[in-house]
């Protein structure tokens, strides 16, 4: 039985002419510790796909399951703290809050779901010791370059130690070798922990480091 599964998704969305099928029957399934990386060209539904797999959008028909659950049946309120505590997201800009330190955005999501104690703190502090900005935890974003932004991303993907993360382009906005270490980063990061990551790319190189690539074309996986 698979961890994660898409089961025929498909994505509409209206038109005044006609609706436009973006998703048009994909599906997926993958277990814990495994990754996929999909790529195809701007436009393809690739980001509709990762907001779907991630209950950030509903299909217009098919199902998402997530450890034996169906998505689609937890009730509004249910979903959003099952998807703060077991679903990851890391973008192309990294939203991270101005106002806050690189240690309390990595907190933001226990933060969310009520109060920070000490173990959380310290697994927050721990990953970005593992992202290697051990000593920028009081930084504020503008201080930190790029690069690190997106690695305090990552960490906070990570501090609810989800079972799924996803990644829509996580190296889009970085040089070449900032872009590669983030795609090391987020490949160790779900190894070490176990994780399903997929992870939307432009980058060859990047998805050649996964265990699994597909293509999405026509609303398709190929
Ligand atoms: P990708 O991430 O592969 O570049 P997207 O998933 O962002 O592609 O978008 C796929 C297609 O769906 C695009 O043609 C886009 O214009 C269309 N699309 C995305 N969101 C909406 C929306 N809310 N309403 C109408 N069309 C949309
Ligand atoms: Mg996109």
């Amino acid at each position: 039985m698979s961890d994660f599964i898409a089961r025929d998704l498909v994505k509409e969305f209206q038109t005044p002419t006609q609706p436009l099928r973006i998703l048009d029957g994909v599906s997926v399934e993958l277990k814990r510790g495994e990754n996929l990386a999909v790529i195809g060209p701007s436009g393809s539904g690739k980001s509709t796909f990762l907001h779907i797999a991630g209950t950030l959008d509903t299909a217009t028909s098919g199902s998402i399951e997530l450890t034996g659950n169906d998505l689609g049946q937890l009730a509004e309120k249910d979903l959003a703290s099952f998807r703060n505590e077991n679903i990851g997201f890391v973008f192309q800009e990294h939203h991270l809050l101005p106002q806050l330190s690189a240690l309390e955005n990595v907190l933001i999501p226990i933060v969310a779901q009520g109060t920070t104690d000490k173990a959380s703190v310290e697994r927050a502090r721990e990953l970005l010791d593992q992202v290697g900005l051990a000593d920028r935890m009081t930084h504020r974003p503008a201080a930190l370059s790029g690069g690190e932004r997106q690695r305090v991303a990552v960490a906070r993907a990570m501090v609810r130690e989800p079972i799924l993360l996803l990644a829509d382009e996580p190296t889009g906005s970085l040089d070449q070798t900032n872009a590669e270490k983030i795609g090391e980063l987020l490949l160790n990061l779900q190894e070490q922990n176990n994780t399903i990551l997929i992870s939307v790319t432009h980058s060859a190189k990047l998805a050649g480091l996964f265990q699994n690539q597909v293509k999405l074309e026509n609303g398709k996986f190929v």
